[in-house]
């Protein structure tokens, strides 16, 4: 027999901008297809979005929708600035989150029904099982990234890894499944490039990723048109998988279907956005503008950031340049004296911002290019846009996405390992102007895929279907009321 109420899903992600955006997405979709939703976010950040969103009122539209809070299990004045959240991570910290989901899962009403958590927080699935709550894992880095990452294990015994150090960092991987042609050394996730494999943060990412494998589902933000290999591989570890990206452009589409093309979206965002480059956006010609930005926890130095802008100045575009507070690292607040000096000489050929509305400028029709850090959100969000990209990855799985980007899409251009005027004005003048139709081209039919599968009948369209039939059938095996001592 059913349950007389809607099931009930809870959301846990990484507390980060770039593992919370897709899962917020993902949230909205349940909800407008009737669930009842818990997103957790941890107190730290449910501030900073009360303080830079309209978080509270936005999701008062669907009922049943709760923002709950937890515990990122560190001291209270900890800076969490920087790439902060592997502290979480540790065994202390975790066990004491560990110990929040479960008392919230014990005592939260309704019942939660299934929990979808991120991949990286292995200890909910403990939790999951103890509760006896199906658990579906959220991986939202890329598809390739999740099987190299999968692979290390396999890469370390047949002695790819590790990396020594006068290693030719252009010899291609031949253990990882389905890339054995065009993935390098160079192109592996960052972490792979440990001298040693008891490394912990390799052990860690090693044992998330596994133990991801066992949830009793897998979702990955892409979709079949994109990482169709790749996707086939990982389904022969993992047998349920969900693609259903770009998350981004499925939301969309849902709601516009639901609402009308002039909703309002939710903007999701850590930082205050600054819109006023949209206005200067306005005043540029079609597809004249690079723009400029790396993400929500890539850091640079002062001599990179200033390579960069001198590559964009002696560009033929004009460019749109992000640089977040706090994100150029100099001696005793040299970061923010050059990124002064960079504000004042910009005027004539760009526009600076501390943090962009970046869907919107990217959609923007004068932006012709970006120049980007190859995150799988902004990766996602340039392919949705049809944008062409020149990568250039900092960590993670960015170095692995870049690559996807430049040698199997082949939407763009791949500045990996280099930091140069000379080479960012090179490939800024490719991408914007020498190859500018091919890559429009290239860009454009991507775009068309994406937008394939995220409409009625498309592959991710079906694929959210499909999950939202299995939630719901996974509900009605759980107990009504889990009473724990
Ligand atoms: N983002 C934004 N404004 C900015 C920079 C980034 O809204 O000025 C958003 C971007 O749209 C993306 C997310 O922040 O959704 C960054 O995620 P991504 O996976 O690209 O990179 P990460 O920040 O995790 O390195």
């Amino acid at each position: 027999m059913g349950k007389d109420r809607s099931s009930h899903v809870l959301f846990f992600p990484v507390p980060s901008q770039g593992h919370m955006n897709p899962m917020i997405k993902l949230a909205e979709l349940l909800a407008l297809a009737g669930f009842r939703i818990t997103f957790l976010n941890t107190h730290h950040n449910h501030e900073r979005l009360l303080r830079f969103t309209n978080m509270a009122a936005y999701f008062e539209r669907y009922s049943g929708f709760e923002l709950g809070t937890i515990t990122d299990g560190l001291p209270q004045d900890h800076p969490r600035s920087g790439h902060w959240f592997p502290a979480m991570f540790e065994d202390a910290t975790a066990m004491k989150i560990k110990q929040s989901l479960r008392d919230m899962l014990v005592n939260v009403s309704p019942p939660v029904d299934c929990m979808i958590v991120d991949a990286f927080l292995g200890f909910a699935l403990d939790v999951a099982r103890e509760l006896g709550i199906p658990i579906v894992c959220f991986r939202t880095s890329s598809p390739c990234c999740f099987w190299t990452s999968y692979s290390i294990p396999d890469m370390i015994r047949a002695g790819e890894l590790p990396i020594n150090g006068n290693e030719d960092m252009d010899r291609l991987i031949t253990t990882v499944p389905g890339m054995e042609t065009h993935f390098r050394c160079r192109d592996l996730p960052s972490y792979c490039r440990a001298p040693d494999m008891e490394d912990s943060f390799i052990k860690l990412i090693v044992k998330q990723t596994r133990k991801s494998a066992e949830a009793d589902a897998l979702i990955l933000n892409t979709a079949e048109e994109l990482d169709g290999p790749i996707l086939s591989q990982i389904r022969t570890q993992c047998p349920i998988v969900y693609a259903i990206g770009p998350i981004n452009a499925l939301l969309k589409s849902r709601v516009n279907a639901k609402h009308g093309e002039s909703y309002h979206h939710f903007s999701n965002t850590l930082l205050e956005e600054d819109k006023s480059c949209v206005s200067w956006l306005d005043k540029q010609p079609n597809r004249s503008v690079t723009y400029a930005c790396f993400g929500s926890l890539t850091s640079m130095s002062r001599e990179q950031l200033i390579e960069l802008w001198y590559g964009l100045v002696n560009s033929k575009s004009n460019f749109l340049l992000v640089v977040r507070p706090n994100s150029v690292i100099g001696k005793d607040g040299e970061g923010d004296d050059v990124v002064n000096e960079l504000f004042d000489k910009t005027k004539d050929r760009g526009y600076i911002v501390d943090w962009a509305p970046q869907e919107a400028v990217l959609n923007h029709p004068a932006v012709g290019g970006f120049l980007t850090h190859s995150g799988w959100n902004s990766t996602l969000e340039g392919v949705v846009a049809g944008v062409p990209m020149i990568c250039w990855p900092y960590f993670a799985d960015q170095q692995v996405n870049s690559r996807v980007v430049s040698e199997v899409w082949k939407i763009g251009l791949d500045m990996k390992d280099v930091c140069d005027r000379k080479i960012v004005e090179k490939m800024v003048n490719d991408v914007m102007v020498d190859r500018k139709e091919e890559f429009a081209k290239s860009a454009a039919e991507m775009s068309k895929l994406t937008y394939q599968s995220v409409s009625v009948g498309g592959s991710s369209y079906s694929n959210l279907d499909r999950l939202i039939e299995d939630i719901r059938e996974m509900s009605l095996k759980t107990p009504q009321k889990v009473i724990f001592s």
